[in-house]
């Protein structure tokens, strides 16, 4: 919160110095949408600037993500999660229970099998 304004004043400042036959920046409005409440909260940045894909919602303080063509931009977290290993893939897509059925069938059929084996040699 205190981040938002102080960087909004700056903004302010800078305009008013540069008032002096110096060319204003463009500046246009961003839309971010939030990921909690889906308000929209509007901030003007400089065309020029860097346009941050991510701001605090001024409704609720959640994240929210700007919007490009009333679409959420794509954000990157490929960065914020650790790689998941095999395991916990493969956890995603069955139940702990169902992998252990599945492991038990498994032994089960290795045990038959090396049986099989002894009864042959
Ligand atoms: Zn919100």
């Amino acid at each position: 919160m205190a981040d938002r304004s102080l960087r909004g004043m700056r903004i302010g400042a800078q305009s008013l110095q540069s008032e002096d036959g110096v060319v204003f920046a463009d500046r246009a409005d961003y839309t971010y949408q939030c990921e909690a409440c889906g308000r929209d909260t509007v901030m003007t940045f400089s065309t020029e600037a860097e346009i941050p894909e991510m701001w605090e919602c001024r409704h609720c303080g959640s994240s929210a993500v700007l919007l490009v063509d009333s679409k959420p931009v794509e954000i990157d977290r490929s960065g914020e999660k650790v790689a998941r290993t095999h395991w916990e893939m493969l956890l995603e897509r069955r139940t702990r229970a169902e992998l252990e059925e599945l492991l038990q069938e498994r032994l089960n059929y290795l045990r038959a099998r090396r049986g099989q084996q002894k009864i042959g040699a």
